[in-house]
C-alpha cells in the first residue's frame, strides 16, 4: 500500500554497498560518511547498517551530527571535522568524539578542554591539499605539527589521523593534491606525530585513484548506491540506489486543450487529456529547478512534469491514461531493480494488468536520482539530500539487531 509521501530506504541496499564497496577498495580501514542525516537517509539506521556490513568508522561534518548518533547510543569511532568559532569541545572529548582540526586556535581550544577535562583528546589534523576550504593551510603545517606534538607530550592529545580531501577537479589536480599530503604526512613524522590513519579519499577517488587511499576511505554516496561520477552508472560501479521517493496520485483531473498548469501557466494542455496531482513540492525537496523537464513513474510508465513544480505539489500529464486517486508515484528510484507491480488500491488488480493489459514487461523503469540532477542542474547528492523532513522515511531489509 502506497504511502501518502514517503522516501523508502533499502537498508540491504546500504549494506551490500558497504560489502562491495569494502571489498574493492581493500583499505584496513573504512569511515561510513553520514553526514546531513545520512544524505538524507536517516542518520541513525544508515549509520548502523554501514557498521553491521563492515564500516569501522563513522564521519560526520559538525559536533551536533556527532553527538545524535552518541545519544542514539551508537559508539563507534566517529570524526566530526566542521567547527564553528566557538565551539566547547569538552562535551565530544567526553563522548569520545574524534575532532578534526583545522586551525591552530581549534587545536589550542581542544588542549584546553582536555586539560580541565584531565583526558586525551583524538584530533585529525586536516591539512588543505588544494581546496581552499578548511584544513591547515600549507604555510602553517610545520608550526601546527610542533604544536601538536607537544600537547602530545602533555597528554593533553593525541594526533590518530591526518588527512585532507580532494577537488576531483581533474586526475592531474588529485595526484597533486596526493603528493602534497604525502609531504604533509612526511613533515609530520619529521615533527614527531605517528598517527594511525593517513585518509583522503571519498568515493570519487576511493574508486579510480589507488594511490590515494592510504589507511582509510571516506565514503559517503557511494553508501547510498548513487554514482559520484558522470560517466558511469550505479549499476556500472556495482551500487545500489538505497532511496524511493514516492507518493500517491492525490487527484486526477481531465482538461480540455488550452487549460492552464500551475503558478504561471508555464504550460497548456495541447489537447484535451488527464493530469495527475502528486502531493509533492520544492518544501520537500522536489527542486523547482526541474519544472517542466523530470519525469515521474506511475504504475509503471513514465510521464512528465508539467507546469511549476510549487511547495507542495506539481502536476503529471497522463495524456490519454487513466490514473486514478491513490496510484502509486515513483519520482525516482533504482532503474535496475525489478519492478514490484503494486496493486491498485481502487480496484486489487495489479496496475499494469488492468490498464495496459500486457504484464509486467510494460514496465519503464524508473528514473534516477541522476535524472532528476541533470533536469535540475544540479548533483545526485543535492537531490537525495534535500529530501525535507515532511517526508518520512521507511526502512526496508533492516538487519537483525545484534
Ligand atoms: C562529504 C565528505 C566525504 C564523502 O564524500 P562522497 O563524495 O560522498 O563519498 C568525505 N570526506 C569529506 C571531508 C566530506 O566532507
Amino acid at each position: 500500500m502506497s504511502e501518502f509521501r514517503e522516501a523508502v530506504v533499502d537498508l540491504g541496499a546500504v549494506a551490500a554497498n558497504v560489502a562491495h564497496l569494502r571489498a574493492v577498495i581493500g583499505t584496513p580501514h573504512f569511515m561510513a560518511v553520514v553526514k546531513a542525516n545520512a544524505y538524507g537517509h536517516g542518520v541513525v539506521p544508515v549509520a548502523r547498517t554501514a557498521l553491521a556490513a563492515g564500516a569501522d568508522w563513522l564521519g560526520v561534518a559538525d559536533l551536533t551530527e556527532a553527538h545524535a548518533l552518541r545519544d542514539a547510543g551508537i559508539e563507534a569511532p566517529l570524526l566530526a571535522w566542521l567547527h564553528g568559532p566557538d565551539t566547547d569541545f569538552a562535551p565530544a572529548i567526553t563522548r569520545d568524539i574524534d575532532l578534526g582540526v583545522s586551525s591552530a586556535r581549534q587545536l589550542r581550544a581542544i588542549a584546553d578542554a582536555a586539560g580541565r577535562l584531565g583526558r586525551v583528546a583524538n584530533v585529525h589534523l586536516k591539512l588543505d591539499t588544494g581546496l581552499s576550504r578548511n584544513g591547515l593551510n600549507a604555510p602553517d603545517w610545520a608550526e601546527v605539527f610542533a604544536l601538536a606534538a607537544g600537547f602530545e607530550r602533555d597528554r593533553l592529545v593525541h594526533v590518530r589521523g591526518i588527512f585532507s580531501h580532494l577537488s576531483n577537479a581533474s586526475p592531474a589536480a588529485d595526484d597533486e593534491a596526493v603528493a602534497r599530503f604525502c609531504s604533509g604526512l612526511d613533515l609530520a613524522a619529521a615533527a614527531g606525530l605517528a598517527p594511525e590513519l593517513a585518509h583522503l579519499a571519498s568515493t570519487a577517488a576511493a574508486l579510480r585513484l589507488p594511490a590515494a587511499r592510504f589507511s582509510m576511505v571516506r565514503i559517503g554516496i557511494g553508501l547510498y548506491g548513487l554514482s559520484p561520477f558522470d560517466d558511469a552508472t550505479p549499476r556500472e560501479l556495482g551500487l545500489a540506489p538505497a532511496m524511493t521517493l514516492r507518493a500517491s496520485v492525490a487527484a486526477v483531473r481531465r482538461v480540455p486543450a488550452g487549460a492552464g498548469v500551475s503558478y504561471d501557466y508555464l504550460w497548456r494542455a495541447p489537447e484535451d487529456g488527464n493530469l495527475a496531482l502528486v502531493p509533492l513540492g520544492y518544501a520537500d525537496g522536489v527542486p523547482r529547478a526541474a519544472s517542466g523537464s523530470a519525469r515521474v513513474s506511475i504504475n509503471g510508465q513514465g510521464y512528465p512534469i508539467v507546469g511549476r513544480i510549487a511547495m507542495d505539489q506539481f502536476v503529471v500529464s497522463v495524456g490519454q491514461d487513466s490514473v486514478e486517486v491513490g496510484d502509486e508515484v515513483v519520482l525516482f528510484g533504482d532503474p535496475d531493480a525489478r519492478p514490484v507491480p503494486f496493486r491498485s488500491r481502487v480496484t486489487g488488480i495489479p496496475a499494469t494488468l488492468d490498464r495496459k493489459g500486457t504484464g509486467a514487461d510494460k514496465w519503464e523503469p524508473v528514473p534516477s536520482a541522476a535524472d532528476w540532477a541533470d533536469a535540475a542542474g544540479t548533483i545526485n547528492y543535492e537531490i537525495v539530500t534535500r529530501i525535507g523532513h515532511r517526508v518520512p522515511r521507511s526502512y526496508r531489509n533492516e538487519e537483525p539487531a545484534g
